[in-house]
């Protein structure tokens, strides 16, 4: 299902879906392997939402990117090349370049997500059984739980401490840094346990990570204390950090999965990495707008925005109405603002819903629909509707928009295929489409094919990756001239 040239003559009716390496320009395979090396870095480094905030704003600065408040600040006029970033909650980011069109014929609009499954620490987490400390967690997003045991596992976050100091925590991805666990029954002694299903086998509670074992030293002891361990954790974090117990409870620290991503397969062919559900598209969205030139016509946005895999709720997740807010500032700073404007601005805007699916895995061939599920190196992958059973919750895009879509990625030359998660029956999923398609615009979803997604370790296919990069950055650049 790759896309085919403008230029050939289409073929007699056969559409196939085939791996897109033989279709890659000359000295395209370079600039693959450029990106796919810079994107493992990213994903090595940007392992929670905060980071990648921090991370893609770093970059946005290095292009000559600028706060919008700033921009327009002392009531200062944005004009068509402007290029300028808002964030929200040092979470959501909006990358911004203003076009020559008014705002009010609508934007193209990249939007991934940055949030990842993990496992949360609980805002009471420390506790001692026997002399070990362990840490629990409440998990973040759909996990299947057993997946989570006996592997090393990163802390990150920030706790604010009693005097409003912001700590940021970042401990397991350097090398002489310890990490965590959750520890595992050994199979000899499984007899019972061993025939629980995988979803009973470690339930949410059991995800209690490891986090000491040595009691406090019998000259430092507190003779009141039964909790030994604990007591010489919490100075020790103390000594280090000034965090006291009660600060757990203003804080967001994560449990993600220690290391870094890795090129997978003898061929190199693959990226081994947590978190590509969505970092993958959102950093792909947000390198296609950076690595846009000239000034665009119609006004581009990458959207980068938190809470997606627990269903977008929160100030920085896609039902808050901080894209609204964010482009009423900019009709304002363009010096076009009026209520209807908003509404036109956004119902005229079109969008890549920029988030991953499922690829075929032929170990688990029961679930898939193999013409219509997306294969590894075979391309951007196109999800007309997600939802699930009947399509439910789904934002089914048009034939029209599909048809827009596909001539930007053909004439691109863009390597992409159409798929739809698995079997009608058997489960679903969603993203952020059908808050976008509230306002009106059109919205397809389309992003990279998975294997193992939500597991800790998730599989992607170079070529996938990169033709992320390029269909966004295509269809940023499109013109969507009005007939
Ligand atoms: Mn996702
Ligand atoms: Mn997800």
């Amino acid at each position: 299902m790759a896309g085919k040239s403008k230029s050939k003559t289409p073929s007699a009716g056969l559409w196939k879906r085939e791996q897109g390496w033989d279709k890659l320009k000359a000295g395209e395979e370079k600039a693959l392997e450029k990106y796919c090396a810079e994107y493992r870095e990213f994903l090595s480094q940007a392992k929670t939402e905060r980071l990648t905030h921090d991370f893609l704003v770093k970059r946005a600065i290095e292009a000559g990117f600028e706060e919008l408040e700033k921009a327009i600040g002392g009531g200062r006029k944005l004009k068509a090349g402007a290029k300028v970033y808002r964030s929200y909650g040092d979470k959501t980011l909006m990358l911004i370049r203003v076009g020559k069109a008014p705002l009010t014929e609508g934007m193209n609009l990249v939007g991934g997500h940055s949030d990842c499954p993990r496992l949360d620490a609980k805002p009471y987490p420390l506790y001692q059984e026997d002399d070990l400390l362990l840490l629990d967690t409440h998990y973040y997003g759909g996990i299947r739980k057993y997946q989570w045991v006996a592997m090393p596992l990163a802390l990150f976050g920030v706790v604010i401490l009693r005097n409003g100091k912001k700590v940021n925590i970042s401990i397991g991805d350097q090398p002489d840094d310890p990490v965590f666990v959750i520890t595992d029954l050994l199979p000899h002694l499984d007899t019972e346990a061993g025939k629980k299903t995988l979803a009973d086998g470690i339930n949410g509670e059991a995800l209690n990570v490891l986090v000491g074992s040595r009691p406090v030293d019998k000259k430092e002891d507190d003779k009141d204390c039964k909790d030994k361990t604990k007591l010489r954790i919490l100075r020790l974090l103390k000594e280090t950090y000034g965090i006291e117990e009660e600060d757990f409870f203003s804080a967001e620290l994560e449990l993600v999965p220690a290391g870094a991503a890795r090129e997978l397969g003898l061929d190199r062919s693959m990226i081994l990495g947590y978190g590509h559900d969505d970092r993958v598209c959102a950093y792909s969205g947000a390198r296609a707008l950076l690595d846009s030139t000239g000034i665009p016509y119609r006004t581009q946005v990458a959207l980068i925005c938190d809470k997606e895999e627990i269903g977008s709720y929160g100030a920085t997740g896609m039902d808050s109405t901080f894209l609204e807010n964010t482009v009423a500032e900019l009709l304002e700073a363009c010096g076009e603002y009026r209520g209807l404007d908003l509404r036109r601005a956004l119902e005229r805007s079109k969008m890549l819903s920029a988030d991953v699916t499922a690829l075929h895995d032929p170990g688990f061939a029961s679930v898939s629909s193999p013409n219509n599920m997306s294969r590894i190196n075979c391309g951007l992958a196109v999800t007309k509707y997600t939802g699930s059973r009947g399509k439910a919750g789904a934002s089914d895009a048009s034939a029209e928009f599909a048809s827009e879509v596909r001539k930007i990625f053909n004439d691109a030359n863009v390597v992409w295929q159409s798929c739809e998660l698995g079997k009608v029956d058997v489960g679903g999923g969603g993203t952020i489409s059908h808050y976008m398609a509230r306002y009106g615009m059109d919205v397809i979803d389309c992003g990279v094919g998975l294997f193992s997604m939500h597991a800790p370790w998730e599989v992607a296919g170079k070529l996938d990756i990169y033709m992320a990069w390029k269909g966004y950055k295509a269809f940023l650049e499109n013109k969507f001239l009005v007939k």
